[in-house]
């Protein structure tokens, strides 16, 4: 058994053998950018805090030729397509039936 963390970590390290990945640290993304034609997405802007100075943050926007929401169940993508005037795509809501018990 290993925990969560762990398998986090070892994956991050591995990534980190590989100078094609690079990380980039302490932002979140505020929202997606449109080519000019806005034909298609062609980047994030992101808002980076200063961790020695939190107070102290900077936008910046990321140009990419793919970009890859991977942000989980918190997802902003349909709400920041749509602030594009793009219809975001449907949404499919399987239930699982997944429950927990437990027990001393
Ligand atoms: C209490 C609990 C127990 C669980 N136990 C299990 C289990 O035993 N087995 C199992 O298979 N699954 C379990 N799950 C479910 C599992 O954790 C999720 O299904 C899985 O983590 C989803 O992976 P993900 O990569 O899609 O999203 P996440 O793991 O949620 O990763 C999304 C990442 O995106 C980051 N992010 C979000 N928004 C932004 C933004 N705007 N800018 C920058 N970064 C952003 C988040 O900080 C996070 O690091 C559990 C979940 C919970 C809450």
């Amino acid at each position: 058994m290993f925990s969560r963390d762990l398998l986090d970590r070892q994956i991050r390290r591995r990534l980190t053998e590989n100078t094609k990945v690079h990380f980039l640290e302490g932002g979140t993304v505020t929202g997606l950018l449109a080519n000019t034609q806005g034909t298609a997405i062609a980047g994030v802007s992101v808002r980076f805090r200063d961790r020695q100075n939190p107070g102290n943050i900077n936008e910046e926007n990321l140009n990419a030729d793919l970009v890859v929401d991977a942000s989980g169940k918190v997802s902003q993508t349909p709400k920041w397509l749509k602030k594009l005037g793009y219809e975001p795509p449907p949404e499919t809501v399987i239930n699982a039936f997944v429950g927990y018990a437990t027990r001393i």
